[in-house]
């Protein structure tokens, strides 16, 4: 079975990369019955917090991407890590180097002044441990090849070929004793039982490193597939400006998370020229294959769009439920929250259909839905004053007493009434809807006019109208 896994280091949110890099692993584990587990790489101390590891389960639970068995703490793996290391010395993979701190200086120097990248020279590679320095604590370096090259067949990026020449007898444990990144890596994919590694194509270089390892321990190295990053609009690095930020600020703008798990899954991967996609649908069209070869662009207005044609498909019951549990993470939607009592959450969802229509997320939604939450009297915003004038309020007054006198309150009812009203007193229908509009929600744009006197109801609706009529 396949066992993919995401393993995010708990310096900081979890950013747009890698959610979609989280996707990517949950779809695949998804799409073939297997697992995606989930590793904490936790092993730098200083830059690893609590709050991200919360905040990274969190984003991941937001989007829906549910890991498989309990996250596993890298850092509590450590011994394991010390133990292969070990185990390497042993077979002879690797070795004890006792060169100092000076010594290492001394090479880069050497090796800046002749214009080589800095590597460190070998010198206890083959030299005899009884040797060694008093007082010196070792790191263990890999024994690395030094001739022929290393190939990763890399189911996104092709063949890869790297000169062992390149790859130096890098340390795999510290002279404390604790492991470094490419070596810990290695040593929990294998015991996780991983067999798909999806990732950033930041870590290509990092694959030839670990591949070397699961050599000299003589096991399997899991099939590849390094996923090109997301760059920013006009192709460059992707900025905080133009969406790198965490799931967190994207929850707060208002996009549901099916959507953005749409648009991540396109942003990199596509299945022909579909563009919108329910999440069965991408677990059942996911194949590492389709996974673009070139760095994808991130783009605001796509999302936009794409999130607004999501709010509509979803239905309207599962849609309030999303947008309730969204407001505490809105800009001002926490005091929404705390006003939507039982009647407004009638109203709400009876006005849902006419708001979601006007809405691209939940912020929208949220802004359209704001006259169910306003108290009487109203203060319109600075275009709905505008409009209600003397002759505005005079009519407001006079259909008043008409609207009142409709008993059977709908939608329906109301239009037909106002309708009445507009020609036998010789008045344009927009001459009545506008003042309408501004003496029930405070603005001049809502959903439908006679939707939004149906959902305030009869009471709340003439109240609104008396606050404004003269
Ligand atoms: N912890 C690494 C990162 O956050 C990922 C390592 C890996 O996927 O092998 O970039």
């Amino acid at each position: 079975p396949v066992i993919t896994r995401f393993a995010p280091s708990p310096t900081g949110f979890l950013h747009i990369g890698g959610a979609r890099t989280a996707l990517f692993n949950w779809l695949y584990a998804r799409h073939t019955g297997g697992k995606m587990l989930l590793r904490i790489e936790d092993t730098d101390r200083q830059r690893s917090t609590e709050e991200a590891t919360a905040a990274i389960l969190d984003g991941l639970k937001w989007l829906g991407l549910e890991w498989d068995g309990e996250p596993i703490s890298q850092f509590a793996r450590a011994d394991r890590h010390r133990q292969v290391a070990e185990e390497l010395v042993t077979k002879g993979e690797a070795y004890h180097c006792y060169a100092t701190a000076e010594e290492i200086e001394a090479m880069r120097e050497k090796a800046r002044a002749e214009g080589r990248p800095p590597r460190y020279d070998g010198t206890w590679r083959d030299r005899d441990p009884r040797e060694a320095p008093e007082g010196v604590r070792p790191v263990v370096r890999i024994k690395a090849p030094r001739e022929g090259e290393t190939v990763i067949h890399d189911r996104v990026q092709g063949e890869v070929r790297f000169p062992n020449k390149d790859l130096d007898d890098f340390i795999i444990l510290r002279s404390d004793g604790s492991p470094t990144y490419m070596h810990a890596v290695v040593v929990d994919d294998h015991d996780m039982g991983v067999t798909h590694i999806i990732r950033g194509d930041d870590h290509l270089t990092n694959a030839a490193r670990q591949a070397l390892i699961y050599k000299a321990m003589g096991w399997e190295v899991p099939v590849m597939a390094h996923v090109p990053l997301i760059h920013g609009p006009d192709g460059s690095k992707l900025s905080k400006r133009h969406g790198a930020l965490g799931v967190e600020a994207y929850r707060a703008m208002g996009y549901l998370p099916t959507a953005l798990c749409n648009y991540l899954a396109r942003l990199g991967w596509s299945h022909g020229d579909d563009e919108v996609m329910s999440i069965d649908q991408m677990v059942e069209w996911f194949e590492l294959e389709d996974i673009n070869k070139g760095a994808a662009r991130f783009d605001f207005q796509k999302l936009e769009a794409l999130n607004g044609i999501h709010m509509r498909q979803t239905d309207d019951d599962t849609l309030l439920g999303m947008f309730v549990s969204t407001l505490p993470h809105l800009e001002g939607g926490q005091g929404l929250l705390d006003r939507l009592d039982d009647k407004r959450k009638v109203q709400l969802r009876a006005a849902l259909p006419g708001l979601k229509e006007r809405a691209k997320t939940l912020v929208e939604l949220a802004d359209g839905a704001g006259f169910l939450f306003a108290e009487r009297p109203l203060s319109p915003d600075e275009k709905a004053a505008a409009l209600l004038d003397d002759e505005a309020r005079a009519t407001l007054a006079a259909l008043a007493e008409d609207l009142s006198a409709v008993t059977d309150w709908a939608a329906e009812t109301t239009e037909a009434a106002v309708r009445a009203f507009a020609e036998r007193t010789d008045r344009k229908l927009g001459k009545v809807a506008q003042p309408l509009r501004a003496a029930l929600t405070g603005r001049t744009t809502s959903p439908g006019i006679f939707d939004v006197l149906a959902v305030l109801g009869r009471e709340e609706a003439l109240a609104r109208i008396g606050d404004q009529a003269k």
